[in-house]
């Protein structure tokens, strides 16, 4: 590289700089090979099944190198690496946790979006993003059936969706005051079910109110949060001088996939003039099914709803999304105008979406949003949504057919079960030790991924589909196996214990 004391005279030579044929070469490989691994998807494993020990062999142990070297090196050693010592949750057979199978379009979208590098934190830095952003948000909330005026941001992921929305219903309740001189010692409660993501404690603890300003409301048999403990509690803490300021309901639980009953949540949020968020990560997109209407429809009567792109919509991580039904809060919350800012805009009707969340530099997520919304369309979204939930039924029903297995719950694309022998008296513990063995082998041996659930003592084998790959035949294949395994592992427990 020609430096001399004044700088460079030259780009071209930088290490970095790729010729135009330099980097076509780089780029054609890596979407070949994308493709093959695509393809193949579903012949290899789940799970690279190695040990951490192993995966640090393979990647070595040298330090940061001291030349560089080509970008078709580079791609080579990347792919090498990763496509072979991966877990794929875009496998037909991996449901856990709620992990989806991302769409291809979005990696694509994503190579586009780095390339342009658009900083969505300004719409002067980026003026098409941000209107691509805002568009895509626009459509998200008509997918999923809100009212017009929803507006909001995309974040990194759930978590983050639901603390924008918390820290928006700080801030309405303690108003301007709580920016600068924090809470004083006020004595703020919110309200959420046993059932909720642990984001809630997450915020709770980063945003100085402390877990124990949760209220945990216990949920009745179908693990939805009781609307008459909820009042209860609410009352009580009324009572002790506690400011009672946010509900936290969910739609779609992890565990079970539960929907917090909405209709009766909003209601009371109305009486008590309570902020009312709902945490719809995982579910709040099957919101866009016209039969689930009942149970979804009062999710426009929310004040702010957290959902996952990255999940139920299929886009590559990281993907969240919040929605207020008055965006302006949002300003309030987190807007600054430092002097270094001048961007110049004042009067034109433009978003600068640093103001609107967390964030101050922003990528462009919202391309491979917006991507996959145009390519599946909300038909779509809406059959495979569908689809996912019919195999979670259709799991569900196999499973409570089957003499050595035990169909718990389904709820939304969720079910719960475990395997049981037939033939011989068992307890609870032994059911829990059986289940949790199946669990890990299955997760270790990478034909199939689960994950699990505890639910009233049970630890239960959990599949979510979230996965437009999966199919009744891979679900079918499923129970075979745990059957198999669960009777081998029985086994194996009885002898041992002799
Ligand atoms: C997944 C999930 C979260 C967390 O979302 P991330 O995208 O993992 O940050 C929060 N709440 C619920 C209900 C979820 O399903």
């Amino acid at each position: 590289m020609s430096s001399s004391e004044f700088g460079r005279e030259s780009s071209s030579d930088h290490p970095l700089v790729m010729s135009p044929e330099e980097f076509r070469r780089a780029g054609y490989r890596a979407v070949d090979l994308i493709c093959e691994l695509l393809d193949g998807l579903a012949e290899r494993p789940v799970t690279p099944g190695e040990s951490p020990q192993q995966i640090r062999e393979v990647i070595g142990d040298e330090g940061m190198p001291q030349r560089g070297c080509s970008g078709e090196q580079i791609i080579d050693d990347a792919t090498a690496l990763l496509f072979d010592h991966s877990t794929y949750n875009g496998h037909p057979r991996f449901w856990g946790y709620i992990t989806s199978s991302a769409a291809p379009i979005g990696a694509l979208a994503d190579m586009v979006a780095a390339a342009v590098n658009a900083n969505v934190g300004a719409w002067n830095l980026s003026p098409m993003a941000s209107e691509i952003e805002r568009l895509t948000l626009r459509w998200i909330a008509d997918l999923i059936r809100l009212p017009s005026q929803y507006g909001g941001l995309l974040v990194s992921g759930g978590n983050a969706a639901n603390f924008v929305g918390f820290l928006a219903a700080r801030r309405a309740k303690l108003g301007e005051e709580v920016r600068r001189n924090g809470l004083q010692g006020r004595r703020l409660r919110l309200y959420t079910s046993q059932e909720t993501h642990t984001w809630v404690e997450k915020a709770c603890d980063l945003f100085g109110l402390g877990s124990e300003a949760i209220c945990w409301i216990d949920c009745d048999k179908k693990y939805q949060m009781s609307l008459p403990t909820l009042r209860a509690a609410v009352e009580a803490d009324l009572d002790s001088g506690y400011e009672p300021f946010l509900v936290v309901a969910t739609a779609g639980s992890v565990a079970s996939g539960a929907v917090d009953p909405l209709a009766g949540i909003a209601d009371l949020c109305d009486e008590y003039r309570l902020w009312c968020h709902v945490d719809g990560a995982y579910g709040a997109c099957a919101a866009a099914l016209p039969e689930l209407a009942t149970t979804f429809g009062p999710l426009g009567r929310a004040d702010s709803i957290a959902l996952d792109p990255h999940k139920w919509l299929y886009v590559p991580i990281e993907a969240g999304c919040v929605l207020l039904r008055e965006p302006q809060r949002l300003v309030d919350t987190f807007s600054y105008h430092p002097s270094y800012y001048h961007f110049n805009d004042d009067g034109d009707d433009v978003i600068n979406f640093h103001e609107y969340g967390m964030q101050n530099s922003r990528g462009f997520r919202a391309l491979k949003v917006w991507a996959a919304l145009r390519q599946a369309g909300r038909d779509g979204y809406i059959a495979s949504i569908r689809d996912d939930i019919a195999l979670s039924r259709y799991l569900y029903e196999l499973a409570g057919r089957h003499r050595e297995l035990e169909a718990s719950t389904q709820g939304l694309s969720v079910t719960t079960f475990r395997y049981r022998p037939v033939d011989s008296e068992v307890h609870e513990e032994w059911l829990n030790c059986l289940n949790t063995k199946l669990v890990e082998e299955l997760q270790a041996e990478g034909r199939f991924y689960l994950s699990n659930a505890v639910l009233d003592g049970r630890f239960l084998l959990r599949a979510c589909f979230v996965n437009f790959r999966s199919t009744r035949a891979d679900v079918e294949a499923l129970l075979d196996e745990v059957v198999s395994k669960g009777r081998r592992l029985h086994r194996k427990l009885s002898d041992e214990q002799e």
